[in-house]
This record gives structure tokens, C-alpha cells and sequence, in this order.
């Protein structure tokens, strides 16, 4: 059976001796049953990748470059990633689309070149309160969706892991509706459904605002198959709490 998956993106935060102290408290506590994975910012890899050696927690990183090697500077490749032991890279976060202004389509290069190395991509797709306002929540993630189906064919769509986060909700304290989720959840999974063929081993996670009190009841829909949490990923008790919701 297909396990959940919680992943905490620590976004740009944290140093040695904060980390340090987080990750004991995490390994202390880390749940049987459900699979979590934190991920840290680049200069980090090696301190988690030493501290979480052995242990069921999972690594992961933020970003990576479409490219594999070369006249990149400042980018790091899949391969560097994979070379610090992880195992998850989320890819298109809402941060990086509007601050960094990654495109739909640099975004499935991104999750292709994470593949290559061997790495799983959490591909983030998600609509703006205003779009979701005109009713143009499904369009926005069609495209997204869409976007990924020019780059990726149907067996390495069957490799990613979907995060749906609407824009509105992360780091906003205002999480979506069970409703309002699982909506979409279904639509992501109708859309897996149409180009692979065990859309159901495909995992879907929601992120927005997840606290350890909301976490139980969005992880128990019928499509969630996790989360991917930001603020509450920095402090251990929360963070713990909301994996053990996914159990
Ligand atoms: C995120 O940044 O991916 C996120 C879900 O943030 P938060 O949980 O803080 O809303």
C-alpha cells in the first residue's frame, strides 16, 4: 500500500546550530507507518545528509537547474543533489514561479533533469486568490499539468509526486477548505488518470498552512495522499504532530 509522504520545506531558514537542534528533535520523534522528508536550503545538504544518515527521514532539496553540468553559475544540478544522499527536490514552489519567475514549462525541464538523476520531483502547481476569484482555478492547473505532459511521457509523469499549494494559502495561516481540496485533488488525479496508467500510485499532497490541527482531516481525503508543509516544518513538535496525522 501506498504510504503518505510529509515533507517540510524549511524555505530559507535555519543555520548549524538551529538545524542541529530541529533534526534531533525530529529523528526523537519521527513516526512509523508514514514517510517524511525535510528540505533544507543548498549550504545544509551535508550537515542533514550527515545527521540523517541511517535514519528514516528522508533529504530534500528546493530547487535544482534544468541542466545537468556546465557554465551554470549559481545553479546545482540533480546530480550534486543525488551526490549529498537526496531523495526529494520540490520543483515550481509559488516562491520561485512569481519571485525567480520560473515558467510552466522551465518547470517541467526542472522536474525532467531531477528524474535524470534519479531524484523525485514535488512538482508544485497552484492557483492566485484572483484567479481563483474569476474561476480559473481548473484552467490554471490544466496548464501547469499540461505544461508537464510536453516535457515528460507518461512513465516519468509515473515517477513524480504532485503538490498541490494554492497561492493563497502558503504562509498565510488561511489553509483551503477540505472541500475546496479535495476538488482539486480529484482533478490532478482525473489528469494523472488520463496520461498514466496506475494514476492512483501517483502521490498527490496538499500544502498551504498545514497545522497539526487541520493536518488530520486534510490528509484523510480521498485523493491526499500527504503534505507539504512550510512554517510548520521549523519547529519539531508541530511538525511531528502533523506527520503522525498522516499515519
Ligand atoms: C510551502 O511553502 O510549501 C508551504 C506550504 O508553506 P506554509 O505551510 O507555511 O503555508
Amino acid at each position: 500500500m501506498k504510504r503518505k509522504l510529509v515533507v517540510g520545506n524549511w524555505k530559507m531558514n535555519g543555520d548549524r546550530e538551529r538545524n542541529q537542534i530541529l533534526l534531533r528533535e525530529v529523528l526523537q520523534g519521527l513516526p512509523v507507518g508514514v514517510e517524511c522528508a525535510i528540505c533544507v536550503p543548498f549550504p545544509y545538504l551535508a550537515q542533514a545528509e550527515s545527521l540523517l544518515g541511517g535514519t528514516s527521514l528522508g533529504l530534500g532539496a528546493q530547487t535544482l537547474s534544468e541542466f545537468d553540468h556546465g557554465a551554470h553559475t549559481g545553479e546545482v544540478s540533480g546530480a550534486m543533489l543525488a551526490d549529498f544522499s537526496v531523495r526529494y527536490v520540490i520543483v515550481g514552489h509559488s516562491e520561485r514561479r512569481a519571485l525567480q519567475g520560473e515558467s510552466d514549462s522551465l518547470v517541467a525541464r526542472k522536474a525532467l533533469a531531477a528524474l535524470r538523476a534519479g531524484l523525485i520531483p514535488l512538482v508544485c502547481i497552484g492557483e492566485t486568490l484572483a484567479e481563483r476569484e474569476a474561476g480559473e482555478t481548473e484552467n490554471v492547473l490544466q496548464r501547469q499539468l499540461d505544461a508537464l505532459a510536453e516535457v515528460l511521457d507518461a512513465d516519468s509523469i509515473g515517477r513524480i509526486a504532485v503538490a498541490y499549494e494554492p497561492v493563497w494559502a502558503i504562509g498565510t495561516g488561511r489553509a483551503a477548505s477540505v472541500e475546496q481540496v479535495q476538488a482539486v485533488l480529484s482533478f490532478v488525479r482525473a489528469w494523472l488518470a488520463g496520461r498514466v496508467r496506475d494514476a492512483g500510485d501517483v502521490r498527490i499532497l496538499y500544502g498551504g498552512s498545514v497545522k497539526a490541527d487541520s493536518a488530520q482531516a486534510l490528509f484523510g481525503l480521498p485523493d491526499a495522499d500527504g503534505g507539504l508543509i512550510g512554517g510548520a516544518s521549523l519547529e519539531a513538535p508541530q511538525f511531528l504532530e502533523i506527520c503522525e496525522a498522516a499515519v
